[in-house]
């Protein structure tokens, strides 16, 4: 994407250059496929950084303060909040709390019978309650509690929590899920004021994320407010859509917001919400593999292109023994983190000179946070021994410089909460810097960019995913490199020696498109690995061209697998695209007196220069000529035709059916179905039959009477093969021909026979001739 590259370029010029007002690209000249494409590419940033932030309306939309809020609610209207937790007056420094509503990704209204037990600290089980039944907990109605429902009308309500000061354009956000309380609602109090709702008072988010703007880090908070036992999306799902919300959030009008748009977004979560989190990674693994996200168009998804990290704050319960789901949320949460490593890992191997840059600002950042006693100490101890602890043991990583193991290791950290710090407190007591523990995780985050402040574009902007940078040596570079080169280059030319009949372009197209093939991807990212773990020189290279050979098998596999590919495909692009679209008529047939037998022959001929006959019946690869053959030897080959092990009523020349029946098991192997097809004569052929068969139907074909068949050389293969059907061993109508070229059958033994000593026929796609070389001189001395 040249265009847009420039245009980013551009834009950056622009915006750095003194005393010029960013004059963002005009959205008209960009068309949205060209925007989607970039976005894919390069992420929501770039495309923010690209079309710049339209004026926001002057008048806001949003619906500030919150339903059912008194006079006195913290939840009345916007508020900045100090340092200490406190209103501020204005002009002091603090950051802006701003309860809004209309969230169309977020629970809507009040949830009826919404119910809430002492997991909140505004409600207390009396000492004398017992349960009624085994098992019952103790529960009272949220709205004895607080008078504030759970969303708007429209839609969700949150808290947003804005820094002052906060430089226009992309910013980071802080997403972050209550657990099982009434969230952020104001509790019902007596007499005087209000105490705060729990992100100031327990959670402290006001008072860290102003601490972390100060240190460096500006990100706004939202904070969904979800029904009592962490159900935050809508129609009572737990998890949310993340960047619908975000997006929703950004789209509200909020003149706070005016001129930004949504960064890296940060997850974040406290105890119960750990199971929305489980299902976000359920619903955005579904949507990977295409399949249905539960909760349909409003399901649970992680955030995407910028997802920058994951807090979790005693939010892995259940056993981690148990299988992954509602009984184990480490299960989900591992999942996560090992995709994350693992793109790290390909990211960090694909640049070896930019690997540090790459971990301080752009590897994903992890950080648990458990209590001594709060129920989840087990999981996530499991999570860092033997789990985390087991993949920075790994070879791949230990064959990574010293220092970028722990640099990469530092990103990812599970900690006790601190001394004294309990559950309800865990997110932000505040007993000293150590105890700060939101704050720490922020502290881990990659700062914004420093130029960006300043309205330069941010380091996030460039492209990076069009093409990943390479250097020459590294294992990205060696293995395209080894893997192109095992394809055939030009046109009509050879395969190289154990290389692939495919074009080098086809392969180099698998990998670069690798993206979008899941098994190419898997493999490549496991032969990266092997060839990183070699230290560079003729070692590496060594080990780049033993991966790429596997590389090229799974390529070549899935060219024969692909019912649209055909062996046509073989031929130079213009001749396989001629063929391909050439129209035959029935009679087609060389031979069958149709009106394109010319061509149908020619197209046999370009065929077998991508793969040579050998045939046994003719020369110079002859294993008997017509003028040799006497009674004697037709005796002799008689003899000699024996059953093929595994082809009931089969029978080949006595080594030819034993290739055959190794080459079987091969395919069977590869998924492919060889297979002598179901009627007479399609194996061995006895001469005088040939003969008597020939005259009967006077075949124009002078070699007809004198077939590799009556050789015992020679099977027709079944080219159908599942959903692909043909009419088998048969020359009419031409266009059947043509199209068993894509037949798995045919493809494979046109990219793999050849190390069995079978050998194609141009004419016809369904038979094949043992001729290896070597057996015409010793077929008459078998034994
Ligand atoms: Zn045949």
């Amino acid at each position: 994407m040249p265009l847009a590259h420039a245009r980013l370029k551009d834009g950056a010029a622009q915006s750095a250059g003194r005393g010029l007002a960013f004059q963002p690209p005009s959205r008209d000249r960009l068309p949205m496929s060209m925007l989607l494409q970039l976005q894919r590419l390069a992420g929501n940033r770039a495309v923010a950084d690209l079309i710049g932030t339209p004026p926001r309306a002057s008048v806001q939309r949003v619906t500030l303060g919150w339903q059912g809020a008194d006079d006195d609610s913290w939840n009345k209207g916007a508020e900045t909040i100090t340092a200490e937790g406190k209103k501020g007056a204005p002009g002091d420094e603090g950051v802006l709390r701003i309860p809004v509503g209309g969230i169309a990704a977020g629970q809507a209204g009040s949830v009826k019978g919404e119910e809430g037990g002492d997991s909140d600290p505004n409600i207390h089980q009396p000492k004398d309650w017992k349960p009624s039944k085994p098992g019952e907990k103790y529960r009272v109605a949220v709205s004895s509690v607080t008078g504030e429902s759970v969303g708007s009308k429209d839609g969700g309500q949150a808290i947003v929590i804005v820094p002052q000061g906060l430089a226009r354009g992309p910013v980071d956000v802080l997403f972050h899920l209550h657990g099982h309380t009434i969230g952020y609602r104001q509790a019902k109090h007596g007499k005087g004021k209000p105490a705060p709702p729990r992100d100031i008072l327990y959670d402290r988010i006001e008072q860290q994320l102003l601490a972390a703007s100060k240190a460096g880090w500006p990100m706004i908070g939202i904070l969904p407010q979800g029904a009592f036992f962490s159900q935050f999306g809508p129609g009572g799902q737990l998890g949310v859509n993340v960047d619908a919300y975000v997006n929703d959030v950004f789209g509200l009008g909020l003149k706070e917001l005016g001129g930004t748009t949504p960064g890296r977004v940060t997850l974040s979560g406290w105890s119960g919400a750990g199971l929305g989190i489980t299902q976000m990674v359920a619903g955005s693994k579904a949507k990977a593999a295409g399949e249905k996200i539960p909760g349909g168009a409003t399901g649970s998804l992680l955030p995407t292109s910028d997802f920058e990290g994951l807090f979790l704050f005693d939010a892995i319960y259940g056993n981690y023994k148990k299988p992954p789901g509602p009984k184990n949320w480490l299960g989900p949460v591992w999942d996560l983190l090992q995709q994350r490593l693992e793109h790290d890992l390909s990211q960090l191997l694909a640049d070896p000179s930019k690997q540090e840059p790459y971990l301080s600002d752009k590897g994903f950042r992890f950080r648990g946070i458990y209590t001594e006693r709060g129920g989840c100490k087990e999981n996530y101890e499991h999570l860092r021994d033997p789990l985390l602890e087991g993949w920075f043991g790994t070879a791949a990583v230990k064959a990574l410089p010293p220092t970028v193991q722990q640099s990469w290791r530092a990103n990812y950290q599970v900690q006790p909460s601190g001394k004294g710090v309990v559950h309800n407190v865990m997110i932000g007591k505040q007993g000293g810097a150590d105890q700060e523990n939101l704050l720490k995780a922020i502290e881990m985050l990659p700062k914004p960019a420093a130029a960006h402040a300043a309205g330069a574009a941010h380091g996030r902007a460039a492209p990076a995913g069009a093409s990943a940078p390479t250097h020459n040596g590294s294992p990205d570079e060696l293995l395209v490199a080894s893997a192109v080169a095992l394809g055939r280059a030009g046109k009509g030319s050879a395969r190289p020696a154990g290389g692939t009949l495919l074009h080098q372009e086809d392969v180099r197209t698998a990998l670069t498109n690798r993206s979008k093939n899941a098994a190419v991807a898997e493999q490549f990212l496991k032969a990266q690995t092997m060839v990183a773990a070699v230290p560079e020189g003729a070692g590496r290279i060594a080990a780049a061209q033993q991966q790429a050979a596997g590389l090229v098998r799974l390529i070549e596999l899935q060219f024969i697998l692909d019912p649209s590919r055909s062996a046509l495909d073989l031929l130079p692009p213009d001749r396989a695209k001629h063929w391909r679209d050439f129209a035959w008529e029935k009679g087609d047939y060389p031979g069958n007196e149709g009106p394109h037998q010319d061509e149908a022959g020619a197209m046999a001929r370009e065929m077998t220069t991508v793969r040579a006959e050998r045939r046994p019946n003719s020369e110079p690869t002859a294993v008997l000529l017509k003028k040799d053959a006497t009674p004697e030897r037709w005796q002799y080959i008689d003899e000699h035709a024996v059953a093929v092990p595994g082809e009931p009523g089969k029978r080949l020349y006595e080594e030819a059916g034993e290739s055959f029946a190794k080459m079987r098991e091969a395919a069977k192997a590869d998924g492919v179905k060889i297979h002598i097809a179901e009627s007479r004569y399609t194996d061995y052929r006895p001469h005088a039959i040939a003969e008597a068969m020939a005259k009967k139907r006077k075949q124009r074909i002078a070699q007809a009477a004198f077939s590799s068949h009556s050789l015992g050389l020679a099977a027709d293969l079944q080219m159908s093969a599942g959903k692909q059907k043909f009419l088998e061993t048969t020359t009419t109508p031409m266009q059947n021909v043509a199209d068993m070229r894509s037949a798995p059958a045919h493809k494979w033994m046109m990219l793999r026979g050849e190390a069995y000593g079978w050998y194609p026929y141009g004419n016809e796609p369904w038979h094949w001739e043992y001729n290896p070389p070597g057996l015409p001189e010793r077929f008459f001395n078998a034994a």
